[in-house]
């Protein structure tokens, strides 16, 4: 039992974000034509704006972790508060209401590198890290995928070796997100090239401002870049640096991949967020759409989409906030989250045809065109829609394992 109920907990949340930040305004209404007409799947401003954007996120993650609120169900030796799960949404709700900077820096930071921390990281890690990237004064970034290793995340070639107290690191991530402006990355290396590749792999967490990293960004076809390769070239370790035993890396992998499932089907809301049924029902009202049948049919498809995939997400998630592990069916939340936003994509092309390509100027129109090209990237990012549904048809269903790639039967019936 808490030394704090739920109420007395509202009412802090409440005097502290009435203290320091503003309530949003009422916007009960949307106006065609009134206000940003932004919609991205991926956050893409310039280099100074985003600087910028960090200082302020930083600077609010500050605020509520020395106010008692940055780790609200994390372990106190940590630097937690270590209250039950659920006072973390109570603050998320009350947070909801107020403004507050853009915090999509912490997403892969605290969504996954502090929770696989905290899982597997040696005591000095853990007190070094943990309550810095929770008060947000380091960020995080997840170094997993290859050229050569995204999917079959195991045939990584990124090799560790063993030098005394310390690894050398030497090899070449991809695709990855925020790693210009993270501080610390957590990295998944070859240790052991002898062994089934599975079982030769071993995680840890890497200064991204070390002698020997490189980072350079990917543009990609929104025009942004959010992403980047990172370049290792003898990068030193300590051991303590190391996530869990040597070569028991896939082990480590799986508990981020899990979170990171979580993080990205559940935290979408099923894709709530980008999916605004006011918008929509505005945008058909001004083309003249809201009489037209087959307009009005997938209009309400859409909505009965995203409204299941929303109760479904609230479902899986009170069941990892009552203690439980993340399970596979989050990898149906994540599905429903791509599927919406494919759907909607198709729908938004349907509705605005060609002004959707050719930038006319005309407000709440080709500003579209940046969420239609950052959909596929959602189909492919923490596990592709195809590796998701042999999760859910292995895991969920009980259907007979994928050959897989490795598998001396998996192409044996194919014409040579
Ligand atoms: C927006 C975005 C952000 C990302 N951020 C990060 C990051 O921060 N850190 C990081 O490490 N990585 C990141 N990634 C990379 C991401 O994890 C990989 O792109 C993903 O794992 C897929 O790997 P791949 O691109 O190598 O594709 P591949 O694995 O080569 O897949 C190619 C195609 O083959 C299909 N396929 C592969 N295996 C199977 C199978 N067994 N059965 C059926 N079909 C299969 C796939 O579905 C896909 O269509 C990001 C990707 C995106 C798009």
């Amino acid at each position: 039992m808490p030394a704090i109920t739920d109420d007395e907990f509202r009412a802090e949340v409440l005097t502290f974000l009435e203290a320091n930040t503003t309530p949003k305004l009422e916007t009960d209404t949307f106006v065609w034509g009134q206000g940003s007409d932004e919609v991205a799947v991926f956050e893409e401003t310039d280099r100074d704006v985003e600087l910028t954007e960090l200082a302020l996120a930083q600077a609010w993650r500050a605020k509520r972790y020395d106010a008692g609120l940055g780790w609200i169900s994390g372990p106190c030796e940590y630097g937690g508060r270590e209250l039950p799960g659920n006072f973390d949404r109570i603050y998320a709700a009350a947070e909801g209401g107020f403004t507050t900077p853009n915090m999509g820096f912490f997403t892969i930071s605290l969504g996954m590198v502090a929770p696989t921390i905290l899982a597997h990281g040696s005591e000095a890690a853990k007190d070094a890290y943990l309550s810095k990237l929770y008060r947000g004064d380091l960020v995080g970034c997840q170094l997993f995928s290859e050229p050569s290793a995204g999917s079959d995340l195991a045939g990584l070639g990124t090799r560790a070796e063993r030098d005394g107290d310390e690894w050398v690191i030497t090899g070449q991530k991809v695709w990855t997100s925020y790693a210009h402006v993270a501080d610390i990355g957590e990295i998944m290396c070859r240790s052991d090239v002898n062994m089934p590749k599975h079982r030769g792999m071993t995680g840890f967490i890497v200064d991204m401002r070390a002698p020997g990293v490189d980072i350079r960004p990917l543009r990609q076809m929104t025009g942004g870049a959010s992403f980047n390769e990172v370049f290792f070239d003898e990068v030193r370790v300590p051991d303590d640096h190391r996530l869990g035993d040597v070569n028991a890396g896939w082990g480590v992998a799986l508990t981020t991949l899990m979170n990171e499932r979580a993080a990205i089907g559940g935290g979408g809301g099923g894709g709530q967020g980008l999916f605004s049924p006011e918008r929509v029902r505005a945008m058909l009202d001004h083309f003249d759409l809201l009489g037209d049948a087959t307009i009005r049919d997938r209009y309400a498809k859409l909505y009965s989409n995203f409204t299941v995939a929303k109760w479904n997400n609230k479902r899986a998630l009170d069941k990892i906030k009552a203690g439980q592990l993340p399970g596979p069916e989050l990898s149906t939340a994540k599905l429903a989250l791509t599927n919406n936003m494919s759907e909607f994509s198709e729908f938004i092309a349907a509705v605005l045809g060609p002004r959707l390509v050719a930038d006319s100027g005309e407000w709440g129109t080709y500003s579209y065109s940046k969420f239609v090209l950052g959909v596929p990237g959602m189909r492919v990012a923490g596990g592709t829609d195809e590796v998701m549904r042999n999760i859910v048809a292995e895991r969920v269903l009980g259907l007979p394992k994928d050959p897989g790639i490795d598998s001396k039967t998996a192409f044996k019936d194919l014409p040579h």
